[in-house]
């Protein structure tokens, strides 16, 4: 890390003209923590539960997963972290816990995985908010929400969790609840969902993915992931006025927030979190402080003008060429 983007780690994400925007960070192993917090944080806006399940050779145990959560829960307090209840299937397969499929980000994946086990969900949610007693600087999101009726179920289960908790005598306060928006007909529904929960968080990792029928992983069709495509720019501002049309706070975590040029653009969408790798934070931060709030807005209104990909990205780069 040079000195000059060393030097901004205690500086506030403030646009020239004052507006002020939450860098928060993903994380999944414990190494992320301390890189996170040098890097000037101000919360987690994605901690990837499935990290420390993919490690073991099992299933980690109510009591397991309680220490791990404490653990990154304590590290931040009293910055709020974000766990995003277990995501496994597409990519993400765990070792004890096979899944077949000829299609698998079409498949048994994220929310459809834990509904369909309740257990699992009830298991980790409770040990989630055992980890919060004395904290509560825990959020908790749910992956690959596709239909409200996913999410009413999911919603009845954090709260049963909430009353066994209590049953056992612990005293933790309900959590912040919020949706993931990665799969494209929860874009259209961003404001249903958003009325249901108490934030949004856009996965562009796989709303580009469904969005342009491109696998995220497959190097033959790599070239045709276009992170700013005009669909998926035009998604993105989308989920945000659904999102605050309903008075919620909206994020994105996918790997598009941690790209400066891209983050211009999310200022002047008026997303209110960026959450990225903690190696991206310096750069972001930088860029952000390099232009206004109305200049964001006006780049958003002239590139919602073009039609093509490449168009867009050169003429964000000329952007912040002029900008050093
Ligand atoms: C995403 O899909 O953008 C996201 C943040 O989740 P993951 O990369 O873990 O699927
Ligand atoms: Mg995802």
């Amino acid at each position: 890390l040079n000195r000059d983007l060393e030097a901004l780690r205690d500086e506030p994400c403030e646009t020239l003209d004052g507006h002020r925007l939450a860098l928060w960070v993903n994380t999944g192993l414990m190494a992320d923590v301390s890189r996170s917090l040098e890097r000037g944080a101000e919360g987690v806006g994605l901690y990837r539960t499935e990290v420390p399940f993919l490690l073991g050779e099992r299933f980690p145990s109510e009591e397991e997963q309680r220490r791990i959560y404490r653990d990154q829960l304590e590290a931040f307090a009293p910055k709020p972290v974000t766990m995003r209840t277990l995501d496994v299937g597409g990519d993400k397969a765990l070792p004890y816990f096979p899944i077949e499929e000829e299609n698998p980000f079409l498949g048994w994946r994220g929310i459809r995985v834990t509904l369909d086990h309740p257990e699992i969900l009830l298991a980790q949610v409770r040990a989630m908010l055992k980890a919060n007693a004395g904290l509560g600087n825990l959020r908790i999101m749910l992956p690959m929400i596709t239909n409200i009726a996913e999410l009413e179920e999911a919603l009845v289960l954090i709260r049963r969790s909430h009353q066994e908790v209590a049953q056992e005598g612990l005293d933790s306060p309900m959590p912040p609840v919020g949706v993931m928006v990665e799969v494209p007909a929860a874009v259209y529904q961003a404001a249903a969902l958003a009325r249901r929960v108490d934030f949004l968080s856009v996965g562009s990792n796989d709303l580009t993915q469904y969005l342009l029928a491109v696998d995220r992983n497959n190097p033959r069709v790599s070239d045709l992931y276009h992170a700013l495509h005009p669909a998926v720019l035009a998604a993105l501002e989308a989920v945000v006025q659904g999102g605050h049309s309903e008075g919620k706070q909206v994020s994105i975590c996918g790997e598009l927030a941690g790209d400066p040029l891209a983050a211009v653009l999310l200022l002047g969408m008026g997303f209110d979190v960026l959450s990225m790798n903690a190696t991206s934070l310096p750069r972001v931060k930088k860029a952000l402080r390099s232009v206004t709030r109305a200049e964001a807005e006006a780049l958003v209104a002239e590139v919602r003008g073009l039609d093509d990909s490449a168009r867009i990205r050169r003429r964000l780069e000329d952007l912040l060429n002029d900008r050093g």
